[in-house]
C-alpha cells in the first residue's frame, strides 16, 4: 500500500476499513480526490456511501487506515476541527430560528465576529438568492428552499471541502433537477473540493468530475463520468452505469 501523500490532494483517504461490530462495511479503501474536485460516491443503497462520508467528516472512528484533509492527518480529529461542511438528505434546519439565525449560529458558537458573520451571510445568500427568505423560519419555505439554506450553512463556514449526503433526494423531479444545476454553478464559482453521495445515476453523471462506483463497502472503479460509461472494469459498474452496449 502506498502511503504517501499526494501533493495535490484535498482529501486522501488511505486503507480505510470501518467495522460494525463483526460486519465489515468499508474494506480498505483509498481514494484520492484532487483540490477543486467534484466527485460523486455512487452504489446502491447500503453499500456504505454515506458511512465513507462519516469518516472524512470525522462522524465515525474508523477500525483502520488514515485520512488526510490537505495534507494534514486528521485521522483522530474533531469533525469542527477538519475543515469540512456537511450538508444531508434531512436539512437539519433549527425550527425556532430564522433562516438568517440559522446561518449564523455555528459561526456565532465559533465566537467570529459580527461584521465577519454579516459579510459571509450576505454572499452565501447572494450566491444561492436566498436574501429574500432571511427573515422567515424554515416552517415557512419550500423543500428547495430549505435544501439552500442547509447548503447556505456549510457555504458561511469558508470550509475547503464539501460533503454532501443524498441532498436532493427528498425533493420533486424538477426541483431536484433544478438544484442539480446550481450545485454545479455553486462549484464552479467557489472551486473547493465537493465529495457527494448519491444513488441516482443522473445525477452521478451530471455532477462529477470523477465517479466512484461503490459496492459492498469496496470502491469498484474511480474515473470521469465518461470512462465509467464507456470502459466500466466489470460487470457490477456496466450494470449500475455503463453503456448498454
Ligand atoms: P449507503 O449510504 O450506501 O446506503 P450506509 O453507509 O448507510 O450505506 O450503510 C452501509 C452498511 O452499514 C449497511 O449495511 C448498513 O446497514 C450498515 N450500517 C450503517 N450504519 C450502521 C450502524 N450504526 N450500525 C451497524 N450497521 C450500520
Ligand atoms: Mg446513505
Amino acid at each position: 500500500m502506498n502511503l504517501t501523500v499526494p501533493s495535490s490532494a484535498s482529501v486522501s483517504v488511505q486503507g480505510l476499513s470501518l467495522d460494525f461490530g463483526a460486519v465489515s462495511v468499508l474494506k480498505s479503501l483509498n481514494l484520492d480526490i484532487a483540490d477543486g474536485e467534484f466527485v460523486v460516491l455512487l452504489g446502491p443503497s447500503g453499500c456504505g456511501k454515506s458511512t465513507l462520508l462519516n469518516c472524512i467528516a470525522g462522524l465515525l472512528d474508523i477500525s483502520d487506515g488514515r485520512i488526510f484533509i490537505k495534507g494534514k492527518n486528521v485521522t483522530w480529529q474533531e469533525p469542527a476541527e477538519r475543515g469540512i461542511g456537511m450538508v444531508f438528505q434531512s436539512y437539519a434546519l433549527y425550527p425556532q430560528m430564522t433562516v438568517e439565525k440559522n446561518l449564523s449560529f455555528g459561526l456565532r458558537v465559533a465566537g467570529t465576529p459580527k461584521d465577519e458573520i454579516a459579510r459571509r451571510i450576505a454572499r452565501a445568500a447572494e450566491i444561492l438568492q436566498i436574501e429574500p427568505l432571511l427573515q422567515r423560519k424554515p416552517a415557512a419555505l419550500s423543500g428547495g428552499q430549505r435544501q439552500r439554506v442547509a447548503i447556505g450553512r456549510a457555504l458561511v463556514r469558508d470550509v475547503d471541502v464539501f460533503l454532501f449526503d443524498e441532498p436532493l433526494s427528498n425533493l420533486d423531479a424538477k426541483l431536484r433537477s433544478e438544484l442539480r444545476v446550481e450545485i454545479k454553478l455553486l462549484h464552479r464559482k467557489l472551486k473547493n473540493t465537493m465529495i457527494y453521495v448519491t444513488h441516482d445515476q443522473i445525477e452521478a453523471m451530471t455532477l462529477a468530475d470523477r465517479i466512484a462506483v461503490m459496492r459492498g463497502g469496496v470502491i469498484q472503479q474511480f474515473d470521469a463520468p465518461p470512462v465509467i460509461y464507456n470502459r466500466p472494469v466489470n460487470r457490477f459498474v456496466a450494470g449500475f452505469l455503463g453503456s448498454p452496449g
